[in-house]
């Protein structure tokens, strides 16, 4: 089992004191190490935001790419080598926003990924714009007379878009964020945990407070249908815990060419006429 220490790096973490990336920060640490994951054998992506810097302060392999982009790196990674535990990262207007599109796609193809992200409904990095997240009415700089648009419900995309491992978990709570982080990652496929993150800095609504009066646990459901049903509750209630997970071929599973991780493979094709042509 790697210690805690083992995954610490040199530099700390700088965001805002009271932000809910550190419960997220230290849940990850807590759950690799509880599963006796190896480090070497992680790899986390992440895009642009204050969520997606926290592969920089654990010390597993990490690509920290573009706005939006964690789960393309990651589909890369897995692809190249599906030995390895992948893991992506992110917050809601990296993953939700741009990277929308990226994430219905992972969801219906079942790769087995995690993807984890850091919810906090709006943008903190660039100072506090409304996020696809923000509640309806939600005023920002960039919304003075409140958010027009509904606020995705990103439990309810995942399930429907074909997710196997679906949970929401809350920042306020590490011990039972631990537990879903050990559950998505021991899922195979496509594992989506959104984690409510209050932004103590932008986000003045949705306060540890805010949540802590509406957060209470739920068991998984039996169907599709029913977990869907319950990730319609937002509001005066709002459920955490596991909504959906089915054990189903995962994207990998259903290429009989890749059983064998393709770093592996004597399957083998010369690229440097290509390469040159590119030159
Ligand atoms: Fe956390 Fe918000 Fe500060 Fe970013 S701006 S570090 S999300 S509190």
């Amino acid at each position: 089992m790697v210690k805690l220490e083992e995954l610490e790096t040199k530099g700390k973490p700088n965001w805002c004191p009271g932000c809910g990336n550190y419960s997220i920060w230290n849940s990850l640490k807590q759950a690799i190490s509880e599963l006796g994951l190896k480090p070497e054998n992680i790899v986390m992506t992440s895009g642009i935001g204050c969520s997606s810097k926290l592969p920089h302060w654990i010390k597993v392999n990490c690509f920290n790419g573009l706005h939006g982009r964690p789960l393309p790196l990651a589909m890369g990674v897995k692809l190249a080598n599906n030995d390895l535990t992948v893991i992506a990262d992110g917050g809601d207007g990296d993953g939700y926003a741009e990277g929308g599109n990226h994430f219905i796609h992972f969801c219906r193809s079942n790769a087995d990924i995690t993807y984890l992200v850091h919810d906090n409904q709006i943008y903190g990095l660039t100072k506090g714009q409304a996020s696809p997240t923000s509640d309806e009415g939600f005023m920002t700089k960039t919304t003075p007379f409140g958010v027009i648009e509904r606020a995705i419900n990103p439990v309810l995309l995942a399930i429907a878009s074909g997710a196997t491992f679906v949970a929401r978990g809350y920042a306020g709570d590490q011990k039972h964020l631990v537990q879903l982080m050990k559950a998505a990652i021991l899922h195979k496929g496509a594992a989506v945990l959104d984690i409510l993150q209050p932004c103590v800095t932008f986000n003045k609504k949705n306060t540890y407070e805010w949540y802590q009066k509406r957060v209470y646990k739920i068991k998984p459901l039996k169907t599709r249908i029913s977990a869907m049903k319950k990730a319609e509750e937002w509001g005066d209630k709002i459920p955490i815990g596991v909504f959906y997970q089915s054990r189903e071929k995962t994207y990998t599973e259903r290429m009989p060419h890749m059983k064998t991780a393709l770093i592996k493979s004597d399957y083998k094709i010369n690229i440097s006429k290509l390469l040159k042509e590119l030159k």
